[in-house]
């Protein structure tokens, strides 16, 4: 493999980015990312902000903003709170021309090739604003598994929700009115046809699935798969210039495969200058790993549907490969809620605590199999004891020697190096990716190397293992990695200490 195409899916565009979605899918993303390069990997990192989704029009209209408004607000403040929480992405998505054409061009090829049909579709209708209720329009309780929420993607178990099929349908926004049901022609891909080859294609090659997205995927396949629109009777969203559908949007869940290519053709731009053709990344023979790093609510469009349309157009492209899923993650204990206001922001966070330490509590609580939470006294507790505490008296002490040396390395101590390098490499690495294990294993060798009572006669044993932690911590403590230049070769059997900046408490 040339290079690998590191994705995490675009947050919708109907506000900031809260620590939600940081301590799922973003730092992951980013810690990945970090690792491998240092391994010495070509990697592109790449995500976005989406506008399409119907939860902007949903939002603008509870907030009484333009959608268009909301979306330039957000776009600016999801950037931000990627740069400030360093999330390093080379590729950042938007909503112009570029996009949308490739989005229609993409599709454009699927339909010109007879591999979207017409269907007569039934969903809701609301006879009051003459409008179809599809997506965050339409609320009701989920075919598949009874939960509540809206349509288009079940939050719970993943599944693909046409809106007709919602259990007590009805308008998110206007709950009291009046909902029928009307028909309408739109485009779907037949996704059916392709579940065989999607289930040898996830037996074969992608492996490593957390077991949440796993037990999804299998019952998922072991059933006909619906088909999936890829036009909506509604009015946002990018419009088709298809005649037979005129009028209707791309589904924005459809735009999964396209967006992809796109974010993938920014990120080497990005990276690496010059001009990148949207595809040319992901054609067969490319040389492209395809990684997604992405909630669990995201598996229909980016695991199933993605997929599909890439197997349409016959061995012309690559399929991704791994999936690293995350459940919810909460504040106090209940669901981050951008309108009711039940949010930390990470950028008004780390104005306040260094965002190595939000980084490490981040990592130490990300929801990798079930829900977790943030709280502030959680913070102030779990990285103070776990890091900051032991982080500080384990550096007062190595820079006694700070400008010393060379000090001598015992072979002891470059094995216990070469030890920490490859349990960290353990954690990072995509079979076995945790940052739950990448914080613990930060927490468990800083209370060794904080027991340790270093004198003059093992000092450079100890700077020098010193070293090799915020070496291997490097992804997660970026700024304290970046402020010590250590004298290159961790191998060596002398080390120059050097001085180590000390952490501000959370
Ligand atoms: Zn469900």
């Amino acid at each position: 493999m040339k290079r690998t195409l590191v994705i995490s899916p675009a947050p919708t565009a109907n506000g900031d980015l809260h620590l939600g979605h940081i301590a799922g899918p973003f730092l992951a993303a980013d810690v990945y990312t970090r690792h491998a390069r240092a391994q010495g990997r070509q990697v592109l990192l790449g995500t976005g902000f989406q506008d399409t989704s119907t939860f902007v029009t949903t939002t603008a209209h509870r907030r009484g903003v333009r959608p268009s408004d909301l979306v330039a607000d957000s776009a600016a403040q999801i950037a931000s709170t990627l740069h400030t929480m360093g999330i390093a992405v080379d590729g950042y998505t938007g909503d112009g021309a570029r996009f949308t054409g490739w989005v229609l061009e993409f599709l454009g090829r699927l339909r010109a090739a007879g591999r979207l049909e017409l269907r007569r579709v039934k969903f809701p209708y609301s006879e009051r604003s003459g409008r179809f209720l599809l997506d965050g329009f339409a609320s009701g309780g989920c075919p598949h598994c009874l939960a509540e929420g809206c349509a288009g993607l079940c939050e719970s178990c993943g599944n693909l929700v046409c809106a007709g099929d919602l259990i007590g349908v009805r308008s998110t926004l206007e709950p009291a009115e009046p909902v029928t049901m009307r028909e309408a022609e739109v485009l779907v891909l037949p996704v059916e046809r392709y579940r065989d080859r999607l289930r040898a294609h996830f037996a074969a090659h992608a492996g490593g699935m957390r077991p949440h997205m796993a037990q999804a995927m299998a019952r998922m396949l072991d059933q006909p798969l619906a088909d999936f629109p890829v036009t909506y009777p509604v009015g946002w969203g990018i419009r088709v210039p298809f005649p037979e559908v005129a009028g209707q949007v791309v589904n924005p869940n459809a735009e999964a495969v396209a967006w992809s290519m796109h974010c993938s053709a920014l990120a080497a731009e990005g990276r690496h200058g010059g001009e990148v053709a949207e595809d040319e990344l992901w054609l067969a023979g490319a040389g492209s790993e395809i990684v997604y790093f992405l909630g669990f609510d995201n598996i229909y469009p980016f695991a199933i549907a993605a997929p599909a349309m890439l197997l349409a157009f016959d061995g012309r492209y690559t399929l991704p490969t791994r999936y690293l899923t995350n459940e919810f993650y909460e504040l106090d204990d209940q669901k981050f809620s951008t309108s009711r206001g039940h949010v930390v922001r990470g950028r008004e966070l780390a104005a306040e605590v260094p965002r190595d330490v939000i980084r490490f509590y981040l990592a130490a609580t990300s929801p990798e199999h079930q829900r977790t939470g943030f709280s502030r006294q959680g913070l102030t507790r779990v990285a103070g004891l776990r890091l900051v505490e032991p982080w500080n008296r384990v550096a007062e002490r190595a820079n006694r020697w700070a400008g010393h040396g060379p000090l001598p390395v015992s072979a002891r101590s470059r094995h216990a190096g070469a030890r920490m390098a490859e349990l960290f490499a353990a954690a990072y690495d995509l079979d076995g990716f945790s940052l739950n294990r990448a914080a613990e294993a930060i927490t468990d060798q800083l209370a060794r190397l904080d027991g340790w009572q270093a004198d003059d006669a093992d000092a450079g044993d100890f700077c020098f293992e010193v070293g090799c932690l915020l070496r291997a911590a490097a992804p997660i403590l970026i700024d304290l990695a970046a402020a010590v230049h250590h004298d290159g070769d961790p191998a060596a059997d002398t080390v120059t200490p050097v001085r180590l900046p000390l952490l501000a408490g959370p």
